[in-house]
Order: C-alpha cells, then structure tokens, then sequence
C-alpha cells in the first residue's frame, strides 16, 4: 500500500498488483483505497501521475461511497427475514456471532465496524435460511411421493443471483435457490421449491408445467406474484 500526497495536500493511497492485464485497471473501493492492478510494463510513475490526475474522480467516489454506507447503517437497524423485520441489537460481546431468535437479531460483537457487523447479521440469515430450505425440500418431495411422483435425488445451492429466484438443472439434479428470498414469507420460498422440482417432469413453462404445479401447490400464484410485483 501506497500514499501518494497531492499538491493541494489531499492524499491518495492505492493498492498496487501486478497482473497480466491489458492495461491498467483502477478500482475504488470500500475502504478508502484505490486496488490498481497493471502488468508489468507499466511504471509506477505513470500510475501515480495517473491517479493524481484522475484525483477528483478518487475521492468523490470515496465520498459517495461513505454516504451510501452511512444510509445503510441507518437502514441495518432493521433486518428482514421470511417477510418480517427483527430489529437488530448489538451486545458488546467477544464472541462475534449474531443469532436470529423470535423476536430480534443480536449481534454479539466487539467491533463497530458496520460492513464486519453486516457480515456478521447476513450469517445469521444465511444459516437460518439454510435451516428452512432443508425443510421446505423435505416438505415438496414429501408432497410429491404422496402425489404419486418419486422426486429424484437433488442437491440443493443456496447463492445470491441477480435475476432468477431459483433455477433447476433438471439433468444434473440440481436445484439453486436465490438467497435474496430470505427476506419473503415462508410460502413464498415454498412456491419456488414447487416450482424447481415440477421442472424436473415438466423442463418448459408450458400449460402442462402449471397445471402440473397447481396441482401439487395450489396457492402458488398468491404466494410467487409477490416476487412479481418487485
Ligand atoms: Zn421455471
């Protein structure tokens, strides 16, 4: 890491790595530091004059970037989880965890850190989540063995996408779950099991496909238009 002192005295310090990259890539981050990454080619008195140049665009990235996260401090008192929000307590406490119960999220930790606490209360939510997915796919192969449909074996991943709540690789018997539905009713994530599984004997969207999930899931639509709407 590097400081390099303007000459109106405002500084910048970066983070250099050399790669086999084309060019050069600068990237502001979270913590106030610019990441450069540069082949070996590139001298670093062209990267500083570079980013002495480039200062202005720098440090107001740092700048927005300080705001974004203050409001999402103000916003983090608050977590949402299976369509309802817990407040979020913090309790000065080594033992850095945070545990969801009935009632609200405590985060037990020494540290003031916001994005380290965010890290914290998004385990907490994960592993809940984790916890209801083993059920909800008990509860539709359970559905479907008494419907007179074997379920296949299927793996289930958790993971965040950006554009799909749940995916189903019907060859592979695998079935991915957008962890973003943490935040949605239980019978919301429910409607996206049924929906991934009834791929496996129905690969498209066609009628078949939705007569065959309203079957076994008749409050489908009132239950999956809620991801609609968003
Ligand atoms: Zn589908």
């Amino acid at each position: 890491m590097k400081t390099i002192k303007l000459s109106d005295g405002r500084e910048i310090t970066y983070e250099l790595t050399r790669k086999r990259v084309k060019n050069v890539n600068f990237r502001a981050k979270e913590n106030g530091i610019v990441a450069v990454s540069a082949n070996s080619r590139v001298s670093v008195r062209q990267i500083e004059d570079f980013l002495a140049e480039r200062a202005d665009f720098f440090l107001k990235a740092f700048e927005q970037m300080q705001k974004r996260a203050l409001e999402n401090s103000k916003n983090s008192r608050l977590v949402r989880f299976l369509g309802r929000d817990f407040p979020v307590r913090i309790i000065e406490n080594s033992r850095e965890i945070a545990v969801l119960d009935e009632n609200e999220l405590r985060v037990f930790t020494k540290s003031s850190d916001e994005s380290y606490i965010a890290g914290l209360r998004e385990k907490a939510i994960l592993t809940r989540f984790a916890a209801l997915c083993r059920e909800l796919d008990g509860e539709v192969r359970a559905r479907l063995s008494e419907k007179g449909f074997a379920p296949p074996p299927v793996r289930i991943s958790i993971k965040d996408m950006e554009s799909r709540w749940g995916s189903c690789s019907y060859n592979r018997g695998h079935i991915s779950i957008n962890s973003r539905l943490s935040a949605y009713p239980r019978e919301t994530v429910l409607s996206v099991f049924y929906h991934e599984y009834a791929h496996f004997w129905h690969h498209d969207h066609s009628q078949n496909f939705y007569r065959f999930l309203l079957e076994l899931y008749p409050d489908y639509y009132k239950h999956n238009n809620v991801l609609k709407q968003n």
